[in-house]
């Protein structure tokens, strides 16, 4: 946290100076910046640079000025001097601003603190379409640089929704092409709605996020696009906002990141849905243990995979896994719910996520689906908040099952062992408690080593949420009643008995 905080600060300073400063403050204030993203932890040094003087951010709960035109510039890469903040400018994902050198004149559009902006805040030039990128990050600088290159003047699809009267319009801008990026942007939504109740909040989502809008936002702009084409630039959607946002004098920017905050999220809030009721472990267990596996074709669980599958993903370098290896995580899982069905006889075993039903048992409730839509991704998420335990391989998928589940084993392949955490929202609670409810397996572990460790979260749960709790020893209370402890636990375990057996 400490490193994250100063290596934040620094990255901040480079181009937006105190508007990110104040920002970050402002986050960190309001105790938002706990789980700020690693990965700028690695930006280089030189992508520091002078610290122009500019104006402070607008709103008092994380938001910048954005219309008429947003608070002062950057630094011009070639004359080292403040540009001019001319207006701003929106064409789907990218939220920018309008930049003039009056050394060069040269003309900019940079990216303004908002989602990876806050971290990798780059410039490109409007008539060369070069990107100057000094912190070297990838994947965001390509998009930039793709989507101006191939830019078209077509508007996206944009549905509007007004719920009500917007006096103080702040836009949230939740478009990413990476699902966790689009969530984790929209969820911030929450957050500037409970800093400050009387903003008016309007949500520019993509549509497939649409229904887990908060219920208070003042409006919601959806774009019915598909996932991997919102990253274009579309000017015709630019003018589409703009001619929209120009109906107020004013409009602030609400802040997003594009990783999940140590700030508390209430899932019940956030999706509608009560979390897993831990308190109903046992009973529930008794009536029927249900584990859900989360399935993905693009990541998969190899377990222990044979040598020609390896070959074929891996040293060939094949963009998708072959269909031998989708077949081999189509058994594993097999192999998984059979395990634990001989040991929970009343199992309820289910599959969700995108792909084709087929392969498993009559008896597993497969939920999968091709190109599902809305109606089908709530009842992804409706099952997994009746889960104990949800599976599945580590990403971005993982986070709605994992604020409702009550228990998570995520499967991390070797491409994936640094990002452990990336893919949680997890309610406060004491650590040791934490670490029994959520697991991380490599993804080579076998269905029966896989079935123990579920069966382990299955039946012992209760007892080591108690055990865990910090708060057994109750040292105090020893005088009045020694033997309640022993009576608390003889309980649970009686209850875990009748619930296993
Ligand atoms: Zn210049």
């Amino acid at each position: 946290m400490v490193l994250s905080e100063r290596c934040l600060r620094k990255q901040t300073s480079f181009r937006w100076s105190r508007v990110g400063d104040n920002l970050l403050q402002e986050f960190l204030n309001a105790g938002l910046a706990g789980g700020l993203p690693g990965k700028m932890e690695n930006a280089p040094d030189h992508a520091l640079g002078p610290a122009p003087a500019l104006a402070p951010p607008a709103g008092s709960g994380g938001t910048i000025r954005l219309h008429p035109r947003p608070d002062g510039g950057p630094i011009c890469p070639y004359c080292s001097v403040p540009m001019e903040s001319r207006g701003w400018y929106m064409p789907g994902m990218r939220c920018l601003a309008e930049l003039k050198c009056s050394s060069c004149s040269r003309d900019y559009y940079g990216d303004l603190p908002v989602g990876h902006g806050l971290y990798y805040p780059l410039l490109l030039e409007r008539a060369t379409g070069r990107v100057h990128n000094p912190t070297g990050v990838g994947f965001f600088a390509s998009w930039l640089q793709e989507s101006y290159a191939h830019r078209v003047g077509e508007a996206f699809a944009l549905a509007v929704e007004q719920r009500r009267d917007i006096h103080r319009p702040v836009l949230l801008n939740a478009l990413d092409p990476v699902y966790g990026h689009a969530l984790t942007k929209l969820i911030c939504a929450h957050h500037h709605l409970d800093l400050d109740p009387g903003l008016d909040l309007i949500v520019l989502v993509p549509r497939f996020l649409r229904w887990l809008v908060p219920a208070n936002a003042a409006a919601l702009w959806s774009v019915d696009l598909p996932a991997d084409r919102l990253w274009e630039w579309s000017d015709g959607t630019a003018a589409e906002i703009r001619r929209r946002l120009e109906a107020w004098p004013e409009v602030e920017l609400a802040a997003t990141t594009p990783g999940i905050l140590g700030r508390p999220i209430d899932p019940k809030r956030l999706t509608g849905l009560d979390p897993f009721p831990l308190d109903q472990w046992a009973q529930r267990l008794r009536e029927r243990p249900t584990v859900t596996f989360w399935w993905r074709e693009d990541r998969l669980w190899r377990g222990r995979r044979r040598w020609i599958h390896a070959l074929w993903d891996r040293s060939l370098r094949r963009p998708h896994p072959s269909p031998g290896s989708k077949a081999w995580q189509t058994r594993r899982v097999r192999a998984l719910a059979e395990a634990l069905r001989v040991r929970f006889p009343r199992l309820d075993f289910g599959v969700v996520g995108f792909g084709q039903p087929r392969g498993l048992p009559a008896w597993v409730v497969d939920l999968r689906a091709e190109g599902a839509g809305e109606a089908a991704q709530a009842a992804w998420i409706e099952r997994t908040a009746r889960s104990h335990v949800v599976v599945g391989v580590l990403g971005s998928h993982m986070l709605l099952p994992s604020a409702l589940a009550g228990s998570v084993v995520d499967l991390v392949p070797p491409a994936f062992l640094a990002n452990q955490g990336d893919d949680l929202i997890i309610p406060p609670q004491p650590a040791r408690q934490l670490l029994f409810r959520y697991r991380y397996l490599t993804a080579d572990v076998s269905a029966i080593t896989l079935a123990e460790v579920l069966a382990a979260l299955l039946a012992k749960m209760p007892l080591a949420l108690w055990n865990l709790g910090g708060d057994t020893a109750g040292l105090e209370r020893i005088p009045q009643d020694p033997w309640a402890h022993s009576r608390v636990r003889a309980e649970l375990v009686s209850k875990m008995r009748e619930s296993t057996s």
